[in-house]
């Protein structure tokens, strides 16, 4: 009689049909993320690993490995791209990883609204839309390569949430429909406020087929540098930008000195030592963005209409957001990052006085946005240069204990970046509900260390 085979093998056996990577150097590198931006991570991270890695294409192959793992009881970490930065589809448990890049069809658009399966990536959600007459209301600037459950899943916004905040607030996302991990899986529509309970789950309490967003009328974003010479010059242009009613835009993103000298890719736009704004702003709005320009004392140093842009193939939007860190750690490898979000009302004031404790170690890089409740404020992705894992735990309290949210960057555990500490209490349901078993992403959140929370 032969031996029983194991659970990663009869999986392949019995599934033979779905596409399955078995090359170890590949399974390798799709059960990594961008978490090497954090020295932390990048050791704790180390040597974890899927056993296997599938790319379903149908809803029907999802189906038959998610009932076929939750009868072996194998492990699934769900992977969109990979550009998460938190180790977040990095199976702790080893497993499967569940690539979702092949389940990517754009589904249907009406009334601005777009429905599309898990796996498409931004980009193309973006560019079915358009010819609509609409685009995406936040994406990240990674939306090249990001997927929508991946945004969904880990992501919180970027591009566009100067507008309408971040993905989680109201009204941006319309519904998801997901999958429970159960011998007989069932597939579940959830609506609003009750599809939020999935995300930025990191793929823990649901398998999320299809989304269901809400999108913006689309513009002709002109992309425009403009340079200063003074840090508060630089900084209150930006939120004169920002708050303008009258300028419509869909990104103004603040480089303090020296960060502009990192991008490399810009420095014939970025004389040494300048404080920077990358702005996108609407071509009916360039005459009353300009006049703000001059107002403030600042200098346009680049100018690209949207089809240049499309043209090249090349924006500077993708200097913005985590990008920053990305081109900054291409030329400085001591350097990681933070994540912090300014409070309404005073964000301008503590901005300046993060800059005045903490530079030059902490380098100033905000993104004037909309938070959840629709105030203006800026949220942070400063450039840190690393020392410790202790100095830079200090610096993390120094912000808290001026006021500001930190949203720790450095930790592999859903709770402890930006959940504050706790769960939704329909996060918890949700896990009840979609995975009973405790088999997605085993390991990143510690109100299920002990088990799938009892009802
Ligand atoms: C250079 C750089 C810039 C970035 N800029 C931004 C930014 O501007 N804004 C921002 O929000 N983020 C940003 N990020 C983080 C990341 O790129 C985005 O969140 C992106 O949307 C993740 O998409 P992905 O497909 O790569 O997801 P992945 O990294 O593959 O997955 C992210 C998480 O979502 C889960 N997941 C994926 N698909 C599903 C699914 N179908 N169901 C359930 N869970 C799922 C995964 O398990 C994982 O936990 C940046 C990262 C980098 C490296």
């Amino acid at each position: 009689m032969n031996a029983p085979a194991h659970p990663i093998e009869q999986l392949q056996v019995e599934l033979a049909d779905l596409d399955w990577i078995t090359d170890a150097s590949r399974i390798q590198r799709l059960s990594q993320d961008f978490s090497w931006f954090s020295p932390v991570l990048k050791r704790q991270l180390a040597g974890k690993q899927a056993q296997a890695v599938a790319r379903p294409r149908s809803e029907d192959e999802i189906r038959r490995l998610v009932a076929l793992c939750a009868r072996l009881k194998v492990p699934i970490t769900v992977r969109g791209s990979g550009t998460g930065n938190y180790g977040q589809s990095t199976p702790l448990h080893g497993g499967v990883v569940l690539d979702m890049t092949g389940y990517n069809a754009f589904l249907w658009s009406r009334d601005g609204i777009a429905r599309a399966q898990a796996g498409i990536r931004l980009s193309e959600l973006e560019k079915a839309a358009r010819p609509l007459g609409w685009e995406l209301r936040c994406l990240p600037s990674t939306w090249r390569s990001a997927t929508l459950g991946g945004l969904f899943g880990g992501g919180f916004g970027g591009i566009g949430s100067i507008n309408h905040g971040p993905l989680a607030a109201r009204g941006n996302v319309l519904g998801i429909k997901a999958i429970t991990f159960e011998e007989e899986p069932r597939f579940v529509e959830l609506r609003g406020s009750d599809a939020l309970q999935l995300h930025h789950m990191w793929g823990t309490n649901g398998l999320v087929l299809e989304i269901e967003l809400a999108l913006a009328p689309a513009h002709e974003w002109i992309e425009q540098i403009v340079v200063f010479d003074a840090f508060d010059a630089a900084l209150e242009f930006g939120d004169a930008v920002a708050r303008a009613p009258g300028i419509v835009k869909r990104e103004v993103c603040f480089l303090s000195a020296p960060i502009p000298d990192h991008l490399r890719q810009l420095a014939p736009f970025l004389p040494p030592g300048c404080h920077a704004l990358i702005v996108a702003s609407a071509p009916a709005s360039e005459p009353a963005f300009l006049e703000t320009v001059a107002q403030f004392g600042g200098t346009v140093t680049f100018r690209k209409t949207a089809q240049e842009a499309r043209e090249s193939n090349r924006t500077i939007l993708e200097s913005t957001w985590n990008h920053t860190t990305l081109h900054a750690l291409r030329v400085d490898t001591t350097l990681t990052y933070l994540q912090v979000a300014f409070s309404p009302g005073c964000y301008l004031s503590q901005v300046r006085r993060m800059n005045e404790l903490l530079a030059p170690e902490v380098m100033t890089h905000t993104e004037f946005i909309r938070n959840i409740d629709g105030d203006l404020i800026c949220t942070a992705l400063q450039l840190v240069r690393f020392t410790t894992e202790e100095r830079l735990q200090e610096i993390m309290r120094i912000y808290r204990d001026h006021g500001v949210r930190v949203n720790d960057p450095h930790v592999s555990i859903v709770e402890d970046g930006k959940h504050q500490g706790t769960l939704a209490a329909g996060a918890i349901a949700a896990k009840r509900q979609f995975d009973p078993m405790g088999l997605l992403n085993p390991g990143k959140v510690r109100a299920w260390m002990g088990g799938v929370p009892p009802g």
